[in-house]
């Protein structure tokens, strides 16, 4: 199915509406083209409780790295049997990562930005682009507030670097708005975020935050916050998708990602 000028013009009404219509309306128009891409964190859960009560068969991917924390796949396993889900998971390609451990060892990423960015690219970026690709759109958890790198998003943008339409309908959601939902419908949750862990990634990259501690400090402690995205969310255009953009978001069209700093 593509997309079209209609797209565009509903698409700026949707902007800032409750993530539950902006869901409905997407997966009306790309199902089974539309896919939440899912690292089991407090927003993701929140948005995996509402997909799912629009419709039971909404496409979840995620990315098993390799080095996630224990804690993760077990909310991942909690979110199945709840829901009845499939989860289609996406592993690193697994030459790319023998070659980084046989050459660098398994630490490579502390000896500096370029070294986190290859694995993040190999663990990540590269296994996201497989899961995104054949889609014409997907959803991601982020919200404005979360980072400095995130302060731009929109609730739809088209995503440059995958070549898609990106949905974050938490984009303008509070922490608090997050945590009533999930306390309101009993969602299940990944058990560190109640030992101080705000934001969680691959277990060697992510630690509990001290009290009054940005939420992503965490993450990549030993780097500037700017510099703290993994690749996968691209720098938010700073406006709507231009209908010629929109309508040639077809399946298979899938740009190469540009690899930035740091889920
Ligand atoms: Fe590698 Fe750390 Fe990036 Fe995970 S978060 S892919 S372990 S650098």
């Amino acid at each position: 199915m593509k997309t079209n000028g209609d797209d565009v013009a509903h698409i700026s009404e949707l902007q800032g509406s409750a993530p539950q219509e902006l869901l409905r309306w997407a997966l009306l128009r790309f199902h089974p083209r539309i896919a939440f891409a899912s690292s089991f964190g407090a927003e993701d859960v929140v948005l995996i409780d509402m997909l799912v009560r629009i419709r039971p068969d909404a496409r979840i991917v995620t990315l098993d790295t390799g080095r996630l924390h224990e804690e993760t796949y077990d909310v991942m396993e909690r979110i199945r049997r709840r829901y009845g889900v499939g989860i289609e998971t996406f592993f690193p390609d697994r030459e790319a990562v023998e070659r980084l451990e046989r050459e660098k060892g398994l630490y490579s990423f502390r000896d500096g930005i370029e070294h986190r960015k290859e694995c993040c690219a190999i663990r990540k970026v590269e296994p996201l682009r497989r899961a995104l690709a054949g889609l014409e759109a997907w959803i991601s958890g982020l919200r404005r507030e979360q980072a400095v790198t995130r302060g731009r998003i929109r609730n739809v943008e088209f995503d440059e670097a995958f070549g898609l339409l990106k949905l974050n309908p938490l984009a303008d959601w509070s922490e608090s708005q997050v945590w009533d939902y999930i306390r309101r419908h009993d969602v299940p949750y990944n058990d560190l975020h109640d030992r101080g862990f705000p934001s969680i990634g691959c277990a060697p990259c992510t630690r509990a935050v001290h009290k009054g501690e940005d939420i992503r400090a965490g993450r990549w402690w030993w780097e500037r916050p700017e510099q703290k995205e993994c690749g996968l969310h691209a720098d938010a255009p700073d406006r709507v998708p231009a209908a010629e953009e929109v309508a040639t978001a077809e399946p298979g069209l899938v740009a190469a990602p540009s690899i930035r700093s740091g889920s």
